[in-house]
């Protein structure tokens, strides 16, 4: 319910629109009372049973006072015109009010589709955008799959059971308030068998909801799992098929859709038995109400007139219809809430990369890089341990060992990607938490292994985060990055797509077109992190050279396979299983004799 309540508060900003839904429902529930009110004055009307009245009782927003009042309408119409007009001007009469109620309920949903969606695009914008500043680290442990199945179909289900549902949650309690009072007015006695019924059909619709929800948590999840499979299987489609795995995904498929499928009947038709069974309960509810009644009107000191009862039971049998929808809707809801725990399990989840509230703005890198004692750790297992490290501005320097020894977890702690568990990474003299994550991110750029190009045109890949960048400017990083020419020979040059991920570009290529991004950003620090390490030695040339380009005059980490691309660096550092075991220039470690100098032999055997 916590969650429920949280959605409905969500929906305060749009409390003009709850305004006019509220009074046009109300307006709504008023026409229809008063045209059922005319139900009973018919029927005496053709079986000659009406009494002419020559006086009325004051007119009050009440059933009673309003039948007694239209009584004396119609006496005076039969006394004029005869009892076919009269017949006419109630019919005339019934289609008017019935034509308003259904006016003003139409415009009450008018209002509430506003509501409704404006809810929806609220809960997705603040997913993205979650998402988007989440630390790297959180999508390591949830799944992609599961996290695109909250973003999407968890928040369809929010739309469908609570928003659908927000109509009746808004508009059948007061109808069936409204009703129960004018009931009561009518009948106090018959009213109090309505009341003592309700509560007992309410227990039972309860239990239902409760086991509902249960259910619809657990098919959110396994379609979350499917979902998961389907990523996967998109992004390794080449492995599947490569490795004959195409029966073997497809049975795993086969297997978790089935017990999805098999989930999803089970929910839907405990869902369906709510309709039905209300329809009884209510149904049941109507008969005792009738029995008692007519009782009530056949004693022989009746304390209730035919006409009065017949106004009730017209009134009464109205009750179930939003007695039954309100049940309905209980139901949704209890799905829909499922939903709304998955989506705020992510908006709660703790961001752990926090900007200070007087962060400090900083758009010059002028000093050093300073890493004090910093020491990471993934799931218990210390992967950086107390790191010193000096970078003076316009340095080079290189980390090298081998894989797994934490060299990109060093490189993702400059720009937060991770917080240091302890220790401290300054730059200017100020830990990197104290400056504004926007600003300190913007000082860097960043060319990795794997180079992440989205689908799009050429340009907006290489002007990628920026705004207002001119073409030109676009070509002349294109240049530095050795780009420019393969570009040029492509279908639309700059304005050819690239495919998702660039797929249509070769791995160098793609490559380029990221340095050509970090050239045209302009940063003063660079982080490269094996840019060329998944390259043939051909485009590895290119790239190489185009990284030389990129590196000149700016302050760089870079991450190297190939020890052959970093010996000119300023400093070089061996890093082995998260320790820094040996730190000098290039011929400084050979003379050394040591990690650095076995590894490099190695290499020149390759
Ligand atoms: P390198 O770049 O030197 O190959 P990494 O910095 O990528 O090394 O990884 C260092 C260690 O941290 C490895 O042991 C790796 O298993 C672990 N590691 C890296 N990323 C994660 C992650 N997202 N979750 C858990 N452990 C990780
Ligand atoms: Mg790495």
């Amino acid at each position: 319910m916590k969650h429920f309540l949280r959605l409905i508060k969500s929906i305060k900003q749009y409390w003009g629109y709850v305004l006019l839904n509220f009074i046009f429902n109300v307006l709504s529930i008023a026409f229809s009372l008063v045209s059922m009110s005319m139900v009973a004055p018919f029927l005496g009307l053709l079986f000659g049973k009406i009494a002419l009245t020559n006086t009325a009782p004051p007119l009050t927003f009440n059933a009673n006072s309003i039948i007694q009042n239209f009584y004396y309408i119609i006496s005076k119409i039969i006394k004029t015109y005869g009892q076919a007009d009269a017949l006419l001007f109630i019919c005339i009469l019934v289609v008017v009010m019935f034509f308003l109620k259904n006016l003003f309920r139409y415009m009450g949903m008018y209002y509430l589709a506003n509501i409704r969606n404006g809810v929806v695009k609220d809960l997705r914008n603040s997913l993205y955008y979650k998402i988007l500043i989440l630390p790297l680290s959180y999508f390591s442990e949830q799944k992609k799959g599961d996290i695109m199945s909250r973003m999407t179909s968890d928040v369809q289900e929010v739309e469908w059971s609570i928003m659908t549902s927000l109509e009746m949650v808004f508009r059948d309690p007061l109808t069936i308030l409204v009703y129960l009072i004018t009931l009561t007015l009518l009948s106090p006695q018959l009213t109090i068998f309505v009341l003592i019924l309700l509560p007992v059909s309410g227990f039972i619709i309860g239990r239902i909801g409760k086991s509902l929800k249960k259910q619809s948590i657990k098919g959110q999840r396994r379609l979350g799992e499917l979902l998961s499979i389907i990523e996967e299987s998109l992004s390794g489609l080449r492995i599947i098929k490569a490795f004959n795995a195409i029966d073997i995904l497809y049975t795993k498929f086969l297997k978790k859709n089935s017990a999805l499928t098999n989930l999803m009947i089970k929910m839907y038709r405990r869902r369906d038995l709510s309709a039905p069974m209300s329809e009884f309960l209510g149904t049941l509810v109507m008969v005792i109400v009738m029995l008692f009644g007519g009782h009530l009107v056949l004693a022989a000191h009746p304390s209730l007139s035919a006409e009065i009862f017949i106004t009730y039971i017209v009134i009464f049998s109205q009750i179930i219809t939003p007695a039954k929808s309100f049940s309905t809707a209980f139901y949704n809801i209890q799905k829909g809430i499922a939903s709304a725990e998955r989506i705020y399990e992510i908006l709660d989840a703790k961001e752990i990369i926090e900007e200070k509230t007087n962060a400090l703005s900083i758009n010059k890198f002028s000093d050093s890089i300073e890493y004090q004692n910093v020491t990471f750790v993934y799931e218990k297992e210390e992967v950086l341990k107390k790191i010193n490290i000096k970078i003076e501005k316009g340095k080079t320097i290189a980390l090298v060992g081998q894989s797994g020894g934490g060299k990109s977890t060093f490189a993702d702690l400059l720009p937060r990607f991770y917080d240091c568990v302890s220790g401290n990474i300054l730059i200017d003299g100020q830990p990197i938490d104290n400056y504004k994550i926007d600003d300190l991110r913007g000082l860097m750029g960043i060319v990795t292994q794997e180079s992440i190009l989205f689908n799009g045109t050429v340009l907006s890949n290489i002007a990628f985060g920026q705004v207002n960048v001119k073409e030109e400017e676009v070509i002349a990083a294109a240049k530095v990055a050795n780009a420019h020419e393969f570009i040029m020979d492509m279908e639309n040059g700059y304005y050819t797509n690239i495919g998702d991920r660039g797929v249509k570009l070769s791995g160098g290529q793609r490559q380029r077109i990221s340095i050509a991004r970090a050239v045209l950003k302009n940063p003063p620090i660079l982080i490269l992190d094996e840019a060329t390490s998944a390259l043939d030695s051909e485009s590895e040339k290119l790239v190489q050279d185009a990284i030389l380009k990129l590196m000149k005059n700016r302050t760089s980490i870079i991450i190297a396979h190939r020890l052959s691309t970093i010996q000119h660096a300023d400093q070089i550092v061996v890093l082995q299983k998260g320790e820094i075991i040996e730190r000098g220039t290039h011929a400084e470690l050979m003379s050394l004799n040591g990690t650095y100098k076995k590894l490099h032999d190695m290499q020149t055997f390759e």
